[in-house]
């Protein structure tokens, strides 16, 4: 055997040794991870410690606007009562009962008490967008215009209205903190923020509270939008970027404006997705967090499954109907019911409906039958149309966010699985 033969010979056996420990290592590593119990997540109550129960009276005390296009409005808000304001888990939400119609800042007045009782309230939720701290309480907010296309619908009637009539001094009925999307404060591993539009806003608190409390620990923020007119945070983000050295900022522009500068306002042209992620992200563990418009969820979450990313460290949340189905999460997955009609009592109405499958839930089939039901956020977040079950059984494919209350089901999320009576 030459020298040469000789040198392959030994190079060869080594590299065999180390593919092999770090394969062994590897495999450790993922059988140690698939052993440790799934993050309390599904199982941690949604609403905080020290949380109020229904409504509470806020102060708007600052508005202010997050983005070049000022479409995105931050809302800082102070209890009116003075007292304590609960913690909250980064990345939950608030949910707000908007009397439309009402001026907001006339419900000081008691004198208004009977208009705004009589005025419908609007339900919606919103992501709280800076870490928890004693005082204030911070939302911003979107403005959701028409449809693309579509100039003849309204634009979206709680941001717009957020947008066109919530002032500084003005008061607001809010909903504790609540959600099951947060930040794993005892995870160690690196933390990858996945943001898409305004899905930026749990990430900027789950950002802040980790640069704040994990001093040593690796951060990403892969942060997807048009161009710099709807960069929200624009300079906050940057400034932390420099200030952090373990914080990597990835910002992505699907549409540049010809003033846009790559390498200044923006790292990539394109959208965030699973080639940018392995091109950027170490080897080894992390935890992801995404948020963001439905096709990013629906491409990205599937991406990073596909990539082998563990269930307990993939977390994600969508800001409107779920867009993407919770693996191993389902309580009760409904049997087919198609070829069934099912008779759905309303017990103060005396009206009995029939059931025939036709609508993804039991909010969309009252609404398509005229019934009149409080709703808000449709994803069985906020618990506005928790609903008192007086006989029956309703399932839900997904498990829903909101604590629901025994008797009672959440008719956004939920469908009939026999003959119901409920308390409408
Ligand atoms: C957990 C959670 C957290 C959230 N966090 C945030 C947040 O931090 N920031 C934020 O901005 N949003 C957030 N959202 C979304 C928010 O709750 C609202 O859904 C959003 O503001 C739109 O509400 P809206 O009342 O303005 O629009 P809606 O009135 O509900 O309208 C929504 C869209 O439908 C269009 N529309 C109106 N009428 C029709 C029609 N007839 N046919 C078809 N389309 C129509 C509107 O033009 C608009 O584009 C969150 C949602 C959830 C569930």
């Amino acid at each position: 055997m030459t020298a040469l033969q000789l040198l392959t010979l030994i190079s060869a056996a080594l590299l065999l040794q180390i593919i092999a420990s770090t394969g062994v290592t590897l495999w450790r590593r993922n059988r140690r991870i698939a052993k440790t119990p799934q993050p309390a997540q599904a199982e941690m109550p949604a609403t905080s410690p020290g949380a109020w129960s229904g409504w509470r009276d806020f102060r708007v005390t600052r508005r202010a606007f997050e983005d070049a296009g000022q479409t995105q409005c931050s809302f800082y808000l102070e209890p009116l009562d003075g007292e304590a304001l609960p913690s909250f888990k980064p990345g939950q939400y608030l949910t707000f009962a908007l009397q439309i119609g009402v001026d907001a800042g006339s419900t000081k007045d008691a004198a208004m008490g009977n208009a705004l009782r009589s005025a419908p309230s609007l339900v919606r939720c919103y992501s709280l967008s800076d870490q928890p701290n004693s005082s204030t309480y911070r939302v911003t907010i979107k403005r959701a215009s028409a449809p693309t296309g579509q100039t003849n619908l309204p634009p979206g009637a709680a941001s717009s209205y957020f947008h066109d009539h919530v002032q500084v001094g003005d008061i607001l009925k809010v909903k504790a903190p609540s959600g099951r999307f947060f930040i794993d404060a005892e995870a160690t591993t690196p933390a990858v923020f996945i943001a898409g539009g305004i899905g930026i806003t749990p990430m900027m608190s789950m950002l802040s509270w980790c640069l704040a409390n994990q001093a040593t620990r690796e951060l990403h923020l892969y942060y997807g939008v048009r161009n710099s007119t709807d960069h929200a945070f624009k300079q906050v983000l940057q400034e932390l970027a420099r200030a952090h050295p373990l914080f990597k900022l990835h910002v992505a522009y699907s549409s540049p404006e010809p003033s846009d500068v790559q390498g200044v306002d923006y790292d990539q042209t394109g959208y965030i997705d699973l080639v940018l992620l392995r091109n950027s992200l170490a080897h080894g563990q992390h935890q992801f967090y995404v948020c963001g418009p439905p096709p990013m969820m629906q491409t990205l979450v599937a991406a990073l499954r596909a990539w082998g990313v563990n269930e307990n460290a993939l977390h994600f949340e969508a800001f409107g109907p779920a867009s993407v189905q919770f693996k191993g999460a389902a309580t009760n997955e409904p049997a087919d019911t198609t070829s069934t009609s099912l008779d759905i009592r309303l017990n103060r109405t005396g009206r009995t409906l029939v059931w025939n499958a036709q609508d993804a839930n039991l909010l969309d089939f009252m609404e398509r039958q005229g019934v009149s039901v409080e709703s808000g956020c449709r994803t069985g977040s906020c618990g506005s149309c928790e609903t008192k079950l007086i006989s029956g059984t309703v399932s839900y494919a997904d498990k829903p966010d909101a604590d629901i209350n025994q008797g009672h089901c959440l008719l956004c999320v939920g469908k009939p699985q026999s003959a119901l009576v409920l308390d409408l």
